[in-house]
């Protein structure tokens, strides 16, 4: 019987095997389904890969993940973002901390990190058999039975790194874990609506966005795009709402506060306008430090005259006017795929996991990392260090083992 099987050769299972050592590198193997592995890794964050997030505090970082918050604390004090920049400084890949706190290679290439995790697995001696997947998981009495593409084999321990893949999920199933259903988490919202048509690439600093029905409030940046919303304010939406927004068919209201003013705010500095500036043509002069094409589109939205000076407005027009900047409603209807980062909600149940050790708490000798777990978080570089730590966590505790 063979030592330790990982199957996946995603982040996951490679930051894995990046850790083990030769020791125990030299009695491990890979399975991964692909011609290649890291293939994630390579589009991760627009091809920039964007490793992980500047937030040291583990009490802080949880915070991020809207499923895994409560487990994940334990797993962030033994191995952190800030092990995370000295475990790849360590080995020559230089890190940049952006001015969001995003973290990035200095390369802007996700081949940076895919260089050094194939190094080091090959260093650790890790034997990788790639276009291999591992068809069925059988537990046998010292360990488990595989059935892969290329044969049946016999390991003492399994690690999962298998990503989402529902497929794998159907086979953990009858090992006996519970599977929440995947539901996608990092999304954009669609929306088509007269007030934002052709309005595509303007973006808002600091937007607000309320999800009423959820009781969710979200703030951070907002971009308008051809097809509706997106931003880092609409996909914390989307991650917070995943479930939710799936149960409605990704059809739903949101209210937008597009400037973080209160309505009354608005409605002050408007009509301090009518005197401060009385004869000042109201489509001319923007009072507001967004791009002047979406002040233009309120304004035709909310049917105010182009002849219009700011001494004419009326009371009613100046709460219109506050109430589409700071408490817009839009419909929503639909989602679609923010292409630098998308994860998906659902996997292995966290209550049948030790995150102490990442070890199933009903099958002994078989760990979880990844995404394979219903774990997830928005977007930012947050979803990789969950699999870096868990994996470091995992690395550990085969050293205790063999
Ligand atoms: C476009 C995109 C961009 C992203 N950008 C970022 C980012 O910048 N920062 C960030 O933090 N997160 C990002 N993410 C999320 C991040 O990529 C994932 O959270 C992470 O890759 C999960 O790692 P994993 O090892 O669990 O799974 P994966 O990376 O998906 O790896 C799983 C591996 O298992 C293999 N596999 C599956 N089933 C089997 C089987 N039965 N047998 C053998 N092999 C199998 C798969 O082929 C795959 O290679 C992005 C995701 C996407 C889709």
């Amino acid at each position: 019987m063979e030592k330790i099987a990982v199957i996946g050769g995603g982040a996951a299972g490679y930051f894995l095997a990046a850790n083990l050592g030769k020791e125990i590198g030299k009695h491990t193997v890979i399975f991964e389904q692909s011609l290649l592995p890291l293939q994630k890794v390579r589009i991760s964050g627009g091809g920039r890969c964007n490793v992980t997030h500047a937030c040291f505090d583990p009490l802080d970082l949880v915070e991020y993940y809207p499923r895994g918050k409560k487990e994940l604390l334990s797993v962030f004090y033994q191995f952190q973002p800030g092990d995370t920049m000295a475990w790849f400084e360590e080995r020559k890949v230089e890190l940049k901390i952006e001015d969001d706190n995003r973290i990035f290679p200095v390369s802007n290439s996700s081949l940076s990190i895919i260089d050094c995790l194939l190094k080091e697995v090959e260093k650790n001696k890790v034997k990788v058999n790639f276009s291999d997947g591992v068809k069925s998981i059988r537990k046998i009495e010292k360990g488990f039975e595989l059935e892969t593409s290329s044969g049946t084999y016999q390991f003492e321990t399994v690690v999962v790194t298998t990503g989402s893949t529902p497929k794998f999920w159907k086979n953990l199933k009858s090992l006996g874990h519970k599977i929440i259903s995947p539901v996608p988490s990092l999304f954009t919202f669609n929306c088509k609506d007269p007030r934002i048509e052709g309005l595509m690439g303007i973006s808002f600093e600091n937007a607000e966005i309320k999800m009423k029905s959820e009781k969710l409030e979200n703030d951070g940046p907002l971009l308008i795009t051809h097809w509706g919303f997106s931003g880092p304010a609409i996909l914390r939406s989307s991650a917070w709402g995943a479930i939710a927004l799936n149960e409605k068919g990704y059809k739903f209201d949101i209210q937008i506060n597009f400037i973080q003013q209160t309505k009354e705010d608005v409605v002050d500095l408007l009509h301090n306008k009518k005197f401060d500036d009385p004869k000042k043509s109201i489509y001319k002069y923007n009072p507001f430090d967004f791009p002047k094409r979406f002040w233009i589109s309120i304004l035709q939205y909310c049917k105010i005259s182009e002849q219009l000076v700011f001494a004419d407005l009326s009371k009613k027009q100046i709460d219109l006017i506050a109430k589409e900047l700071t408490e817009a409603e839009y419909a929503i209807n639909g989602k679609s795929t923010f292409k630098d980062e998308f994860v998906t909600a659902g996997g292995v149940d966290l209550k049948e996991v030790n995150f102490q050790t990442m070890e199933s708490k009903l099958i002994p000798n078989l760990f979880f990392a990844g995404e394979v777990l219903n774990i997830d978080a928005i977007t930012g570089g947050f979803n990789f260090q969950a699999c870096w730590s868990e994996a470091y966590i995992i690395s550990n505790k085969l050293k205790d083992i063999y």
